[in-house]
């Protein structure tokens, strides 16, 4: 079933204690394509970049089959720069800067092509933008996922909360949980996030896995403790991009199959953060990602006497 992907395509600079970057591709939708790629083959995005944005980079996600019809480059413009430092540990960073420059005036345009796509994923954007999108879709998909982080909840939260009462799915982080909610308890967050709209809530704790929330049912997986955790950037959206992609390959939405997503998912963002930026997700093996996943599945596994 196929997939639309609204979201950031961008410049980063990143610092960790490990190394650091000048500006490198980066940008919510750019994981979120290129990690769903290796799931579906219908992958529509919708994006601007400026003019100083290469084109090599646009080739790489056509060469993963993303259709960048919705791609919109603006001449005399610049891309979208997003800068962060991570801490020690590797799981909490600083933004250190944020230029908007195109995605100031965003105003995106869904191309005809797209229309009654299966699946939307709001990547990380302004939320009057994602709510912009969903109204300008014929036809309401199958399932709409949206993430959104902290910058977002403290610069348009009156928007944030209209745009989640019309989605399925919500990611979040947990710090970003306990803002959104005001709960300090992961559980009564996602209930409180729960009530705002999405019916399903995945809170992302980096390091330490992910849980699915949807009703009384909780899923937990944990994250492949890896030796050498290189840079976590794009880790969320590439967990989102496994997730929402596996999902769209398999065109069932129920809680059971949501856990096999959130699986896949986080096999996708292990190997993210191997590499600095998205550039792991560049040249991936189906075998791989299948080695992976077994990973997971005997990280956890255990017999009862
Ligand atoms: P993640 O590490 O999964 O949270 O995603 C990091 C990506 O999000 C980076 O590549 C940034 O370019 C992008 N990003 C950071 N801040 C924003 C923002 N305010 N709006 C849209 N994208 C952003």
């Amino acid at each position: 079933m196929s997939l639309l992907t609204v979201g950031s395509v961008a410049f980063d600079a990143l610092e960790t204690p490990f190394g650091k970057t000048d500006k490198i591709i980066g940008g919510a939708a750019t994981y979120i394509t290129l990690s769903a790629s290796y799931f579906t083959s219908e992958n529509n995005l919708v994006a601007v970049v400026g003019d100083d944005f290469p084109q090599s980079m646009i080739d790489i996600l056509k060469d993963h089959g993303v259709n960048t019809e919705g791609l919109e480059i603006r001449q005399g413009e610049k891309t979208f720069f997003w800068s962060g430092k991570y801490h020690h540990d590797m799981n909490t960073r600083d933004t250190v800067e944020v230029q908007l420059n195109v995605m100031g005036s965003f105003d995106p345009v869904i191309p005809d092509a797209y229309q009654n796509c299966e699946f939307l994923m709001l990547g990380n954007t302004a939320p009057s933008i994602q709510k912009q999108v969903i109204e300008r879709l014929t036809n309401r998909p199958k399932l709409i996922m949206l993430d959104t982080m902290n910058f977002w909840m403290d610069s348009a939260w009156d928007d944030l909360l209209e745009v989640l009462k019309l989605v399925d799915v919500v990611t979040i982080n947990d710090e970003e949980a306990r803002q959104l909610s005001g709960e300090s308890a992961l559980v009564k967050a996602a209930a409180k996030i729960g009530a705002m709209g999405p019916k399903t809530v995945i809170i992302k704790k980096g390091e330490h896995g992910a849980l699915l929330f949807h009703g009384d049912h909780v899923f937990f997986a944990p994250a492949l403790p890896l030796e050498e955790v290189f840079d976590p950037t794009g880790a969320g959206d590439t967990f989102a991009g496994g997730f929402i992609g596996y999902l769209a390959s398999t065109g069932d939405v129920s809680f059971n199959n949501m856990k096999r997503g959130i699986i896949y998912g986080s096999a996708m963002a292990s190997f993210c953060v191997e590499k600095f930026g998205a550039e792991r997700l560049f040249n991936l093996s189906k075998q791989e990602i299948n080695d992976r996943v077994m990973q997971f599945v005997s990280l956890s596994a255990f017999e009862l006497q």
